[in-house]
């Protein structure tokens, strides 16, 4: 086993938190396998479990149905993503007062992609949010609601520096939100480097390293050069000739992610926010690896 996870302080003495991606399935056999996804990691007794928007709002019932779901009928504290793009101020109160009607208190406030996808230019709706700090304000002040918010260690696509990307973050911390979870990243320095500047400016909220255990290396990789994380080499390197050796693969994977995270552990991050892909089975492993054992009673989804 690698030296890192044999030296890691990952048993012991320090308080970790966890949190759990998930998107919104879109039919039956989908829905299946994200309840059985939750039923899994729940005993992990994650601090809060989060459910993606579909771009441009398209998936607004299916991300609401998912999250009044879980606060129904889990003991789990879902929070629900919530864009800007495409919808009028009324619209976005209007979603933010339905999850108050259900009891869900927590929002990962986004500004979300250009309809016409990443690189064209962002149009604000004529009635809408005009950035993600105005939908923060309006969640703090529709309901209190708890706000999570994007932050991007190598810089958001459309960002001129890593600065200008930090005015943003300030501007949403500003208007009230109180944690940050990162777009995904290989290069623990990338976290780093990202994380000094942040402290440099006197921002003190968490920033939560988002993980993503490699389910797909090519598709990973397609998404991270869209969304502008980069994909080094010796990562390209360790997935090479796998392309049709699935169990070689999803052992390479949790051994990468591993690493990753075990290595953010012991330079002193206590939480980590995982993208599951609602599969349960790599970020289960990767919690086991860190000292997380399933809570003694559970209830199941
Ligand atoms: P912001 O952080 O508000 O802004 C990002 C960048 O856009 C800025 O740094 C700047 O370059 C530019 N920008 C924004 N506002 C201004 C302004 N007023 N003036 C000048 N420049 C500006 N997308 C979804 O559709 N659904 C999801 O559920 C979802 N979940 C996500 C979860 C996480 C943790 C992350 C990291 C991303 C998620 N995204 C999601 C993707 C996100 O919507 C896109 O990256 C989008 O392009 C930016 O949204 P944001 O809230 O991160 O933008």
């Amino acid at each position: 086993m690698a030296g890192p996870i044999r030296n890691s302080r990952r048993n012991g003495h320090r308080d970790l938190t966890i949190s759990f991606e998930f998107f919104p399935p879109k039919n039956a056999e989908m829905e299946d396998g994200l309840w059985d996804c939750v039923a899994r990691l729940q005993p992990l007794n994650p601090s809060f479990v989060s459910v993606t928007y579909g771009a441009g709002g398209s998936t607004r019932e299916r991300t609401h149905a998912t999250v009044a779901r879980l606060s129904r009928e889990t003991g789990l504290n879902p929070a629900a993503h919530l864009t800007c793009v495409g919808a009028s101020r009324a619209d976005i109160k209007e979603v933010l007062q339905s999850y108050l009607d259900v009891g869900v208190k927590h929002i990962v406030a986004l500004r979300g992609d250009p309809p016409a996808g990443l690189g064209a230019a962002y149009e604000p709706h004529p009635d809408g949010f005009m950035s993600t700090a105005e939908l923060v304000k309006a969640a703090r002040e529709i309901g209190d609601f708890e706000v999570s918010v994007s932050a991007y260690p190598e810089k958001h696509p459309e960002s001129a520096s890593i600065d200008a990307d930090i005015d943003v973050l300030q501007a949403k911390i500003d208007a009230g939100a109180t944690r940050a979870i990162t777009q995904f990243f290989f290069d623990n320095d990338v976290y780093f480097r990202y994380f000094d500047r942040v402290l440099a400016r006197g921002i003190s909220i968490p920033i939560v390293p988002g993980i993503v255990p490699v389910q797909n290396f090519k598709q990973t990789r397609n998404f991270a050069q869209r969304c502008g994380t980069t994909v080094p080499q010796w990562l390209a390197d360790r997935f090479d000739g796998l392309d049709n050796d699935l169990p070689t693969r999803r052992l390479i994977a949790a051994a990468v992610a591993a690493e990753q995270v075990i290595d953010l552990l012991d330079q002193g991050v206590e939480q980590f926010h995982f993208y599951t892909m609602n599969k349960a089975d790599l970020v289960y492993a990767i919690c086991h690896l860190i000292g997380l054992r399933p809570a003694p009673t559970t209830v199941s989804a």
